[in-house]
């Protein structure tokens, strides 16, 4: 897509994150501003496995870091995060402040510029789970009732937005974002193939699994439901190769859980460009993740979606997804689509992503700058 771009002063757009993905997403659209993005790391993740290496490999410029947050209860968190935040755009004021996601920076970034009355924008606005029992789901719903653009992926988020009164010219369908970010971060073929065979992997022939959402790790019961699952379908001859998030290490060793993780691979969280080429090539995807339910459209990988709901049924829509309880349904489900696999990949491979293009990026950085420039800057 070829679009008008206007120029912005250096460092002049704040993008607040605070987590892998959001630094996986945001990645293109920091790329597309160039100069005028100036970065703010709330530090919720902020170590070498699931911050540093993605800053490195997504080339991203140096963020400045806010200091105390990560580890702390959300309100903590939240609370910690607004006041630095405040602190930093009344030292420097951003013309425009971009949040992306549902995580509590996001809801951080979204209050710091609702203060101080800076246009705001949401990347991948009008997610709904329709679950309140998840923080996520309150993250976004506040933040798009304050945000000035609201860039919904599809135009069932923008239908969301619609059906909760969002005023029409504050929303752009835009698509997502992670469809560009894949086909540039996807590895080549050659390179795709020796990092399988590092992992001792054939393609199309192994599970490759992620869970750490609250849901799946909060209790015993519900971690070892998924991991005894997992346990059987490795124990069957599948291989599982099983990246596991801190938050899910810390869960399987606390509730006594380790012995279920003999028969599958559990190794430490893989950089994003390993992921996906893992991804590429795995029979079958389990996850509990948000971001996978979309990279799977992309990789045309089919995907077991561990939660109770989800705010992406789009994937679902489109076959690439399905719902599943984390007891015998996940088990029983993933021998189904195990079992057909080939005619499953097939008809995935030929079927488009249902989350855009491959120009979401081009077209937020062009809105935030017309929103920016449409701004009288305060005193
Ligand atoms: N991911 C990764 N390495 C891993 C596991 C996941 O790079 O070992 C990527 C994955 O491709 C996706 C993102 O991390 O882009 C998802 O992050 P997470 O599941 O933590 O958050 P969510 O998407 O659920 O918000």
């Amino acid at each position: 897509m070829n679009v008008p771009r206007l120029p912005l002063p250096a460092a002049s757009v704040a993008i607040v994150l605070g987590t892998r993905p959001e630094l996986v997403k945001l990645a293109p659209l920091i790329h597309e501003l160039g100069p005028a993005a100036r970065l703010l790391h709330t530090g919720q993740h902020w170590d070498e496995a699931m911050s540093g290496r993605f800053l490195r490999d997504l080339a991203l410029p140096r963020p400045e870091l806010l200091t105390g947050v990560g580890g702390r209860p959300r309100a903590g968190q939240i609370a910690h995060s607004l006041d630095q935040l405040d602190d930093a755009f009344a030292d420097r004021r951003p013309v425009a402040v971009v949040v992306q996601g549902d995580t509590n920076a996001t809801l951080a970034g979204a209050l710091a510029a609702n203060a101080r009355d800076i246009p705001l924008v949401h990347v991948e606005a009008g997610l709904r789970s329709f679950d309140r029992a998840m923080p996520e789901e309150h993250n976004r719903v506040m933040v798009d009732h304050v945000a000035d653009l609201l860039c919904a992926a599809t135009e069932t988020n923008a239908a969301n937005l619609r059906a909760e009164s969002v005023a029409e010219e504050r929303i752009a369908v835009t698509g997502n974002t992670v469809v560009e970010v894949v086909r540039r971060q996807l590895p080549d073929a050659p390179t795709r193939a020796a990092l399988l065979d590092a992992h001792g992997l054939r393609p199309d022939t192994y599970v490759l699994a992620t869970v750490h959402r609250p849901e799946n790790t909060d209790t015993a019961e519900a971690l070892r439901a998924v991991l005894t699952e997992l346990d059987t379908i490795a124990g069957a001859g599948t291989p599982v190769l099983f990246p596991m998030h801190p938050r899910t290490r810390a869960a399987a060793a606390r509730f006594g859980l380790t012995g279920l993780l003999r028969r599958i691979t559990a190794i430490e969280p893989v950089g994003y460009a390993e992921f996906l080429a893992l991804a590429r090539h795995a029979a079958l995807l389990v996850s509990d993740s948000g971001g996978i339910q979309e990279e799977c459209t992309v990789l045309g990988r089919p995907l077991l979606v561990v939660r109770r709901s989800t705010e992406r049924p789009e994937a679902v829509a489109a076959g690439f997804a399905a719902l599943v309880r984390p007891g015998p349904q996940l088990g029983e489900t993933a021998r189904t689509w195990l079992s057909d696999s080939q005619d499953r990949l097939a008809h995935l491979a030929n079927t488009p992503s249902p989350y855009g293009d491959g120009s979401a990026s081009t077209r937020i950085a062009h809105l935030t700058t017309h929103l920016a420039e449409a701004t009288p800057i305060a005193a």
